[in-house]
C-alpha cells in the first residue's frame, strides 16, 4: 500500500510541473539544458531558424494545396527572428497572409516571407535587421486554420520571387541565441506525456 501511495504521488509531482526536469523525450533536437555559469557557451551566428519554438514542421512545398513554403508549430507569441542579417522590403497584413514580413538577406541571396504573425511587424519596410532580431511573433492571423508560421523562401530579391523549398535549407540553420529562446521553450504538445491504462 504505501508504495503505491508514493507512485502515486510521484505521478501527481511530475503532472504538476516537474516534468520540465525529466530527460528530453527521444527524438527531441536540443540536448539536455545543463546550466553551465562558469563556462560561457559561445552562441553560433546565424544564420538561424526562424522561430524559437522546437522545429515541428506541417506541410511543406506543395502539399497538394499549391503551398508556397513550409508551416511551422508552435504556441501564439513564439519570437519570430531574422535568419540572416537583412533588410526589411515588404510588410503587412491582409486576409492571405495575415500579418506579414519579407526579408531579404544579401548574403543569401534569397527572401525569407513570414505569414500569420500574431501583430503586425515589428519592423518596417527598409529597417535593416541582425540575425536572430524579433521581428514578429507567431499567430493565426490570415487564412489559418491552427497557430503557425507560414515560412517562404524566395530565390531573390523580392517577396514574390520563384519559390525554394525551405526544407533543405532548414536542416542547415541553428536556434536563435538562447536569451531569446528561452521566452519560448515550453511546448505544450511535447511536456503532456500520454498516461499509460
Ligand atoms: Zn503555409
Amino acid at each position: 500500500m504505501t508504495s503505491r501511495i508514493k507512485n502515486t504521488l510521484t505521478a501527481t509531482l511530475a503532472g504538476a510541473g516537474l516534468a520540465a526536469a525529466l530527460p528530453a523525450p527521444a527524438g527531441a533536437s536540443a540536448a539536455p539544458e545543463i546550466p553551465s555559469p562558469d563556462v560561457a557557451t559561445p552562441e553560433p551566428d546565424g544564420p538561424y531558424l526562424p522561430l524559437t519554438a522546437p522545429l515541428d514542421v506541417g506541410d511543406g512545398l506543395g502539399a497538394a494545396r499549391g503551398h508556397e513554403g513550409v508551416d511551422l508549430f508552435g504556441p501564439i507569441g513564439t519570437e519570430l527572428v531574422a535568419v540572416s542579417d537583412g533588410e526589411v522590403i515588404e510588410t503587412g497584413s491582409d486576409g492571405g497572409r495575415g500579418n506579414y514580413v519579407s526579408i531579404y538577406s544579401p548574403s543569401l541571396g534569397d527572401t525569407y516571407n513570414y505569414f500569420h504573425m500574431n501583430e503586425p511587424a515589428l519592423v518596417a519596410t527598409g529597417e535593416k535587421v541582425r540575425a536572430g532580431q524579433v521581428v514578429g511573433h507567431l499567430g493565426c492571423t490570415g487564412s489559418c486554420y491552427g497557430a503557425h508560421l507560414h515560412f517562404e523562401v524566395r530565390d531573390g530579391r523580392s517577396p514574390y520571387a520563384p519559390v525554394l523549398d525551405p526544407l533543405p535549407l532548414l536542416d542547415l540553420l541553428v536556434p536563435p541565441p538562447a536569451e531569446i529562446a528561452t521566452q519560448a521553450a515550453e511546448s505544450p504538445s511535447e511536456a503532456a506525456s500520454p498516461a499509460l491504462p
